[in-house]
């Protein structure tokens, strides 16, 4: 055999760049489920089963489309369940010249395949994983030379690169960024006419691995009832064209709004796909764009959204893979306080803390304020060890992957790289939440006085020293004084 190509379970477009050059008598592809991927940290059993379906079947196309695939199944008798001991079993038994991958998403998987062919002697080739608008080269020539990072810059960039939303080397609508026209609440008579979103009632593949998850993860936190995520490229096609038809319009007005018993609100639910790289990022971004060109969605929604993809989700990889391994480390805040027990059960009196961790334990989603705004600001409020509140996350969610997860959870929403990620500490009192979503309405505390406001409060004293010297908080410090929690809405 000349090579062994690597897919991990999160690499599963079928354009993948390990197919370049290959050759169907001489190189085959190698995938393997192992429990160690689950158990690293505690993953929630709908993530396990999405995986594993997904996998599961990627082997199936692929072998349809003709490629041998070495595959080691979580429940062979013989399997080590760990990745890199599987890796040494195959090619102790296929004895190949080397080995191909495109580049991991996480940092502790690329040193595992890395110490596999350093102990093999063979030569690992890690090829740039297209699947991203930007090669993290990209991002490093972005970020030289500047004292201080924002995503606004590198979005600007990446929009004229491409021309998305450009209209005669001009932004569409005159501005780059619409966001005064986005974040509305949905005042005291709540949403109307919510689209209920598209599902996928699991076929045989995927009632076989919920099986072998409740077999096996059945310990493990949250619900696998009523999983109905994509796990082909077909089914992420078809809920990106649900979202851009039913949800699309209405997402930039209320991306930041929450409500009671409502988890998918005007959400894409479309990361979990990209994740794993069942959907590619140019076709959802040409899909949110010709939305805005044939006049079905407004631009503000649009831009809104495609800021999301093509700046964010690029962003936070260019930051992940230029900070690592130090940035699991830091812990600008010293924050050292274990994450409360509620956390794996939604157990608490905090009515928009159990309303987020119940959801998440349900469904393995949350959207983005709910992370950051809610479980994130209980955790960067309480002190909590960053180490172990990006552990949860990276457990409980369907979309997690470390490259992703973790700038969001450590950085945007922990502070504990000090402002790599984000320009200030995203830190407001309950009358940010009460303002936001009707959480308030349905808990034994009033929010001007209740832990979240409480804790806001001692934060703001506890770290003012370290915070005044961000011109960004001087507001919020100021009203540290008169203790005018109005001022604290903002996020
Ligand atoms: C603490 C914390 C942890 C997070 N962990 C993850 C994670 O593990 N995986 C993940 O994909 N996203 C993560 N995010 C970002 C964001 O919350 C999710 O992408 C989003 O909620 C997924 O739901 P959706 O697909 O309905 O997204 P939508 O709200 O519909 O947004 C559209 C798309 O934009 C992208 N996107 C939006 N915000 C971000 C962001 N901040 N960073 C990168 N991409 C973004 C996603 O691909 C998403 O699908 C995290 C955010 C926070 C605050
Ligand atoms: S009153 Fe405070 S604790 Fe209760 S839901 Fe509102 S913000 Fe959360």
């Amino acid at each position: 055999m000349r090579n062994l190509v690597i897919v991990l379970g999160d690499q599963l477009n079928d354009d993948s760049a390990v197919y370049d050059g290959f050759e169907r008598n001489k190189d085959a592809v190698w995938m393997a489920e192992v429990a160690e991927e689950s158990t690293h940290v505690w993953s929630h059993k709908a993530r396990i089963t999405l995986f594993l379906s997904a996998m599961r079947h990627y082997e199936q196309r692929t072998t349809q489309r003709g490629y041998c695939v070495a595959y080691r199944r979580l429940d062979d008798r013989t399997n080590t369940q760990s990745l890199r001991q599987e890796l040494l079993r195959s090619i102790a038994q296929f004895k190949p010249s080397g080995l191909v991958v495109v580049e991991p998403g996480d940092y502790r998987v690329r040193e595992q395949l890395e110490l596999a062919a350093k102990e093999a002697g063979l030569a690992l080739e890690i090829r740039p994983d297209r699947h991203f608008l930007s090669t993290v080269d990209d991002f490093r020539r972005h970020a030289e030379g500047r004292t201080q990072l924002r995503m606004e810059y590198f979005y600007r960039e990446m929009r004229k690169r491409y021309g998305v939303l450009m209209d005669g080397g001009l932004p569409a609508g005159g501005e780059w960024n619409f966001d005064k026209d986005n974040r509305e609440s949905f005042g005291s008579e709540g949403p109307v006419g919510v689209p209920v979103p598209l599902e996928f009632k699991p076929d045989r593949i995927t009632r076989e691995v919920m099986d072998l998850v409740a077999d096996r993860f059945g310990r493990h936190p949250g619900s696998m009832d009523g999983f109905g995520w994509a796990v082909t490229p077909e089914e992420a096609e078809q809920a990106l064209a649900d979202f851009i038809e039913h949800r699309l319009p209405w997402f930039g007005a209320y991306q930041d709004a929450m409500w009671m018993d409502e988890p998918w609100l005007f959400h894409s639910r479309l990361a979990a796909a990209m994740n794993l790289k069942l959907l590619d990022p140019r076709k959802v971004i040409a899909a949110a764009e010709a939305a805005y060109r044939s006049g079905a969605a407004p631009l503000a929604a649009v831009e809104g959204f495609i800021r999301q993809i093509l700046g964010w989700r690029e962003y936070v990889r260019g930051i992940y893979w230029t900070q690592m391994p130090g940035y699991l480390e830091r812990n600008e805040l010293g924050a050292t306080a274990s994450l409360p027990r509620f956390f794996w059960t939604g157990k608490t009196d905090m009515n928009c803390l159990r309303q987020v961790i119940t959801q998440t334990l349900d469904f393995g989603y949350a959207h983005h304020i709910q992370r950051l705004m809610v479980t994130g600001l209980y955790c960067l409020l309480a002190g909590i060890d960053p180490k172990q509140v990006h552990e949860w996350y990276l457990a409980v969610y369907v979309d997690a992957v470390e490259w992703v997860e973790l700038p969001n959870t450590l950085g945007m929403s922990q502070y504990a790289d000090g402002g790599v990620m984000a320009s200030k500490p995203y830190v407001a009192s309950g009358k940010y939440i009460n303002r936001m979503s009707n959480y308030c309405k349905g808990c034994q505390y009033k929010p001007d006085s209740c832990p979240m406001t409480e804790m806001y409060w001692s934060f703001l004293e506890k770290h003012q020293e370290k915070l005044a010297k961000n011109p960004r908080m001087l507001m919020q410090l100021k009203n540290l004084k008169g203790r005018d929690a109005n001022s604290a809405v903002q996020r």
